[in-house]
């Protein structure tokens, strides 16, 4: 089993790994930013891990097979989103109607993006994401049909694919006013190719009982993802609207070209001044355009899987 830490941030504090390039490509991944399901218990730790390590695996081989920095994030996050797990696609945080609704994006450094939201359709909504990009003119579609979905040759699935017990029990004690910890989470991931071209994807149900059409940071172009060759690419997790509202995956590139600081720098100041001054929690996975990797978040644990020293670290 690769090497797991916990990577617990004492209130009012960030955690963050500056990682130098090591090679020509470089991938990181986070499982959100939403503690770990309380439901499934901490005996579930070693499920979690092999999911991250799993998806990890998944967009390392493309990346060492050639593939595209885009084609490696979108493995990662498909991964993660048939793993019901985490929350996104099969075990996605319900609405409090009961409903599995998706959000997701994905972006590449050359500025091409695509985005769903409140997908219901989509099995893999990263999938619908990157079809957005690719089929048409638009960069963001909400609520596609599944006539759509499969008529880009994606595979569609129903609610009682998505919905899984443990997240109907979460809605009960939500519904109930038992629930007190953390209610959201979400997957994404970031990665530079041996082109030097970087990409960022990231796939969410949401905060669990949200409204019925409610949209977070996840697929909002430079709020939760966000992707330019020149800078950086980024895949946030955490609580939306505070993503929303700093703009955060942008700023954070902003400050890397205009300010001209390194992506570390950029992160820590991001995180302080959009974040943690909102009183707002999350984190999130950078890569720089030469092969840096940031992984940073100010909630108390985020689930994270990056290359430290040449071996494979998981945070849960
Ligand atoms: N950012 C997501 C949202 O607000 C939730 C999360 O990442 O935990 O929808």
């Amino acid at each position: 089993m690769p090497h797991a830490e916990e990577s617990v941030a004492p209130p009012g504090t960030t955690r963050l790994w500056d990682l130098p390039p090591r090679g020509p490509v470089a991938l990181a991944l986070h499982g959100g930013a939403g503690g770990r399901i309380e439901e499934l218990g901490a005996e579930l730790r070693e499920a979690f891990e092999a999911g991250l390590a799993a998806a990890y695996r998944a967009g390392k081989a493309v990346l060492e097979e050639g593939g595209s920095a885009l084609d490696a994030v979108c493995a990662c996050v498909a991964r993660l989103e048939d793993d019901p797990l985490f929350n996104a696609g099969r075990g996605a945080a319900l609405t409090i109607d009961g409903v599995a609704e998706h959000d997701a994006a994905v972006m590449d450094g050359s500025g091409a993006a695509g985005a769903v939201a409140a997908s219901r359709h989509a099995r893999n909504p990263v999938l619908a994401a990157r079809s957005v990009l690719e089929e048409g003119p638009h960069v963001f579609l909400v609520a596609p049909s599944a006539e759509l979905v499969a008529g880009w040759g994606l595979q569609t699935a129903d609610q009682e694919y998505f919905v899984t017990e443990a997240r109907v029990a979460q809605l009960g004690r939500i519904r109930s006013l038992r629930l007190t910890g953390p209610r959201h989470g979400t997957v994404g991931a970031v990665a530079r190719d041996a082109l030097g071209h970087v990409a960022a994807a990231t796939s969410t149900g949401g905060m669990a009982g949200q409204a019925g059409g409610r949209i977070g940071d996840t697929p909002l172009v430079g709020a939760g993802t966000y992707a330019r060759d020149d800078s950086v690419a980024v895949s946030c997790t955490g609580e939306g609207e505070a993503f929303i509202r700093g703009v955060v995956s942008h700023d954070i590139a902003a400050r890397v070209r205009y300010l001209n600081c390194d992506v570390a720098q950029a992160v820590t100041s991001t995180i302080a001044e959009e974040l943690t001054a909102r009183g707002a929690s999350g984190g999130l996975v950078a890569v720089s355009a030469d092969g840096r990797v940031v992984v940073a978040h100010n909630s108390p644990t985020m689930f994270a899987a990056f290359e430290q020293d040449g071996r494979l670290v998981l945070l849960t």
